[in-house]
């Protein structure tokens, strides 16, 4: 295996690989849009494609992949590709982001494929706050699909809600207790502008310090919890005095480019630095033409050492925030969108 270093002597440690860009939510946050430009069908990497480039990224020091979209759980047969990646030399864990409409009759075979973790994207608890922000009715779906990983065994589910003013601002304690009480930890993602996010305004952004503040109100003062086990993790966890442990993802007021060790390759085989990068690598020419994992091993690597990305940091120097991308840019250039990068 070599390590490989960008130019701000971060290596390349984890690898989100988005399997499809289509999804059956409309999170007002990442989708709001009626209508979308999709990734031609022929240009999207099969399991064979994606199984070799992890491969290659492994050899190169990537141990953590983690499967996402759009909705991962769109792509048919996805537990097969997880049991492909599973046993790929220096993987050591593949997790999966997922909205769990679909969870609840997959999860068993996902852990039987060898998925280690599921995070699960959950904003609020009443199902028609869900229809109106999400576009979305089968909110009972979701907590099945919990509930049926818990079932499966899964032990390290996460749940993961993005806060936005206004919206689900009020539910931060009662996500929390949800979660607490099946066993899961929360984790709240502040609301970030990016890609795809063609409604964001800085006020709508609900700060680290008003989660905090606002689980500290409800479940006693926090305890920062050491990050010296896992230094290149998003969450900052804090433990609080009823036991409660919470993370939060300061990504828009603190962000954390610095210890950052991701690289992502949409579901057309795009390789992004960021999630913020106007630009991708592209994978797939030369997956398709032949290239050998020696030289595709080079083209990654010779990317990554050039890295100097540190988007959200860049975008908090930004003094008068907008829109990152408007709607002509992301409907030239859909790789742009969140939901195409993976998050
Ligand atoms: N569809 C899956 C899901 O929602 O879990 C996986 C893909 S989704 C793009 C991955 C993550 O990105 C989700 O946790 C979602 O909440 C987050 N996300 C999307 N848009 C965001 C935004 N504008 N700000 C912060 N997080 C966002
Ligand atoms: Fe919501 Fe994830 Fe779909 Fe985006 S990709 S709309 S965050 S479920
Ligand atoms: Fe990493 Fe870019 Fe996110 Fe910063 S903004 S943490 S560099 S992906």
């Amino acid at each position: 295996m070599t390590r490989v270093l960008d130019r701000l002597k971060r290596p390349l440690g984890a690898l989100r690989i988005s399997v499809t860009d289509r999804c059956n939510l409309r999170c007002g946050y990442c989708m709001p849009e009626d209508e979308y430009t999709w990734l031609p069908r022929a240009s999207l990497l099969s399991f064979e494609e994606i199984v070799r480039l992890t491969r290659v990224f492994a050899r190169l020091g990537v141990a953590k992949i983690r499967l996402t979209g759009g909705e991962p759980l769109l792509r048919r047969d996805l537990d097969q590709l997880i049991a492909m990646i599973k046993p790929i030399p220096g993987v050591r864990e593949v997790a999966l982001t997922t909205n769990a409409l679909l969870l609840a009759d997959r999860a068993e075979r996902l852990k039987r494929a060898g998925l280690d973790r599921i995070t699960v994207s959950l904003d609020t608890l009443q199902p028609d706050r869900m229809a109106v922000f999400a576009k979305s009715t089968h909110h009972g779906d979701v907590i099945a699909g919990i509930d049926a990983a818990i079932a499966a065994g899964f032990t390290r589910l996460k749940v993961n809600s993005v806060v936005v003013r206004g919206y689900n601002d009020d539910e931060i304690v009662a996500l929390a207790a949800f979660a607490h009480g099946r066993g899961i930890e929360p984790r709240y993602i502040e609301y970030m502008d990016v890609g795809g996010a063609t409604r964001w305004r800085s006020d709508d952004v609900v700060s680290r310090e008003e989660i905090v503040a606002a689980l500290e109100h409800h479940f006693g003062p926090a305890v920062p919890i050491s990050r010296d086990d896992d230094p290149h993790a998003p969450a900052e966890r804090f433990r609080f005095a009823d036991g409660v442990v919470a993370g939060v993802i300061a990504s828009t007021t603190a962000p954390f480019c610095r210890d950052c060790d991701r690289a992502r390759v949409t579901a057309d085989g795009t390789m992004f630095l960021c999630l913020y990068a106007d630009q991708g690598i592209d994978l797939r020419e030369p997956l398709r033409a032949g290239a050998s994992d020696d030289a595709l091993a080079a083209l990654i690597a010779h990317a990554w050492e050039g890295r100097t990305d540190r988007g959200a940091e860049t975008r908090l120097a930004v003094g008068d925030r907008g829109v990152l991308v408007p709607l002509q840019g992301l409907r030239a250039d859909p790789r742009r969108e969140m939901h195409v990068r993976g998050g």
